[in-house]
């Protein structure tokens, strides 16, 4: 899950989430409620996933991101990095792009 992103990048986000650097970076997933067992709702399984079956794995992690501590930090961080696959700070991959496109702006 830990991933360096460029100290400008992670600045300017981390300001935008309202903590430092380091807990943008590594520091948030400590206390990530999505550790565990249940971390393979997050992404999609290695075999074919019908639609019905996505919506409702998807809706499962985002339940847990709804109740989540870090859900900021999270949210930031998949956006720098431009994380390409699973459910980030209550957003899925095509979400996050829809929300990148809107800060764009
Ligand atoms: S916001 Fe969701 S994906 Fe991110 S750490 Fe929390 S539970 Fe995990």
């Amino acid at each position: 899950m830990a991933t360096t992103i460029s100290t400008s990048a992670a600045a300017e986000s981390a300001a935008r989430a309202g903590t430092s650097v380091w807990d943008l970076q590594i520091g948030w997933q400590h206390h990530a409620a999505c550790k565990g067992p249940q971390s393979e709702l997050f992404f999609a399984p290695n075999h074919l996933e019908r639609k019905e079956d996505r919506l409702e794995r998807e809706s499962a992690a985002k339940a847990i991101c709804r109740s989540c501590p870090v859900l900021v930090q999270c949210r930031e961080y998949a956006l720098t990095v431009r994380e390409p696959h699973g459910i980030w700070g209550g957003l899925n991959e095509y979400e996050r792009r829809q929300l990148r496109a809107r800060r764009a702006g």
